[in-house]
């Protein structure tokens, strides 16, 4: 097993894999910036690395600050939990170049993976279901441009190769708005990603997103242990994670894993990732691939009873996977609440300190948080500071342990999205199952 692993992230995630290399005898080196110095897992690792001021570009971001803390206290892998640099090719090659190992892919998988047109050649061309689009990035010749609108049929949807948390895209109805539309979405996703590639798409209108966890080793097993509905969005932002999706039958689930492993196997894929669909009358589009672990990975782990970092550590450690895809059971339904800490109603950030902390219990609770009563939640971060997640023997009795947990949580001296939670659970449509990812703005009255 690999002996000492830097955890090069914050928050939850980061406390997260500080346990599972915990049960598997690991020692942990915590960094963190100057306004992290208090954050649980810091206070809990074997040793921790100061590597630099709050802001993201100086510290998490910051590659060479991350080697040499890696250097200096002998790690021997960094694992790059998610968002940050979990997806960045050149950290993972920097990474292996500088003599650790990067737990994740390879970076060429990476790069591959992270640029849309690419990620969806490679996944064409394994036989994996895409929505209708142009497959080459477009040009500038208007003509051509409005022949493939034609082909693909209105209202199509604008995206850039290189983007990414919902940003860099622009939904089209009609030929007199297209030329602007592919200028104006080239030129935000030049400014925003370096990168002013764009492509084309039919937009669904009313699609569910859903998604499959996939395992790789370094000996091309691949196993595919579900999968997860994540429709609840805002802002293309997920709210509300569960597994098994609703109304996913067994058969559809084997289709999928079968075209997904073929897939892999062939780009040869390693370590955890996940596979982005949407999902519209029966059929499944691919739309994107993570190459990392994801935020609402534990609702996967609980209906399949698989420690999902672990595994990626085991992975990274050479091991081969001790299970096969006739092994994975799913068993009954688990759901996932992100806890923001924001206004329920304006969705404004809410910083500060946190005068109380109780976490919920009980029969099928799980809490991923760093919370703890005093601790004061820096301005300058992603504002998630929980995930609740509820497992029951079916969704019923899911939601109503996880109502159960909403009502208990007590989370004093700032605000949290919980109230908006408690609203959702009590919808007809959400406890019925299935809604489409447009769903929630509409309740909202943001659409
Ligand atoms: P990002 O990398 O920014 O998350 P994705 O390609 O994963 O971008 O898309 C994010 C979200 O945008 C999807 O979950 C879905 O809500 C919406 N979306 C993307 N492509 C389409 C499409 N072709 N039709 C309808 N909605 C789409």
């Amino acid at each position: 097993m690999i002996d000492k692993v830097l955890i090069a992230n914050r928050g939850e995630i980061a406390l997260r894999i500080l346990r599972a290399c915990r049960e598997l005898g690991i020692k942990t080196v915590a960094v963190h910036s100057t306004a992290d110095r208090n954050l649980k897992h810091v206070l809990l690792a074997d040793e921790t690395v100061c590597i630099g001021p709050p802001s993201s570009k100086d510290s998490y971001l910051n590659m060479p600050a991350l080697i040499a803390a890696a250097e200096v206290t002998d790690s021997v892998a960094i694992h790059p939990g998610y968002g940050f640099l979990s997806e960045n090719a050149d950290f993972a090659e920097r990474v292996e170049k500088s003599g650790f190992i990067f737990v994740g892919p390879k970076a060429e998988t990476i790069r591959i993976m992270g640029d849309k047109v690419s990620a969806i050649r490679a996944m064409k061309a394994a036989g994996v279901p895409c929505v209708p689009g142009s497959g080459d990035p477009l040009g500038d010749d208007p003509d051509e441009n409005r022949r493939i609108a034609h082909k693909i049929g209105y209202p199509v949807i604008i995206k850039a190769s290189g983007g990414g948390g919902g940003r860099g895209m622009r939904v089209v109805h009609s030929d007199a708005a297209l030329p602007t539309s592919i200028s104006v979405t080239k030129a935000e996703a030049l400014a925003a990603f370096s990168n002013d590639q764009v492509y084309m798409e039919k937009f669904l209108e009313r699609p569910r997103h859903v998604e499959f966890q996939v395992l790789a080793d370094t000996y091309g097993n691949v196993v595919v242990l579900g999968e997860r509905d994540c429709s609840l969005q805002r802002r293309h932002q997920k709210i509300v994670e569960e597994a098994p999706a609703p109304g996913i039958t067994p058969a559809m689930r084997t289709d999928m894993a079968d075209s997904i492993t073929k897939a892999l196997k062939a780009i040869g894929y390693r370590g955890a990732g996940t596979l982005e669909f949407l999902f519209e009358d029966g059929n499944f589009y691919f739309i994107e691939m993570n190459t990392r672990i994801q935020v609402e990975h534990p609702v996967t782990e609980l209906v399949t009873g698989i420690d999902l970092v672990k595994m990626q550590l085991r992975i990274a450690a050479g091991e081969p996977l001790p299970f096969t895809q006739a092994d994975i059971k799913i068993t009954g339904h688990a759901i996932e609440c992100r806890i923001n800490a924001e206004d329920p109603k304006t969705f404004m950030p809410s910083p500060g300190p946190v005068k109380l902390w109780h976490a919920p219990g009980g029969p099928g609770i799980r809490v991923d948080s760093h919370l703890y009563s005093g601790y004061a939640v820096p301005p300058h971060y992603d504002s998630l500071i929980a995930k609740i997640i509820a497992h029951g023997e079916d969704r019923d009795t899911a939601i109503a342990r996880m109502c159960n947990a909403l009502s208990e949580m007590v989370v004093e001296g700032i605000k949290t999205n919980a109230p908006l939670h408690q609203e959702i659970f009590g919808h007809a449509a959400f406890r019925q199952g299935g809604v489409d990812i447009h769903y929630l703005e509409r309740r909202l009255g943001l659409k």
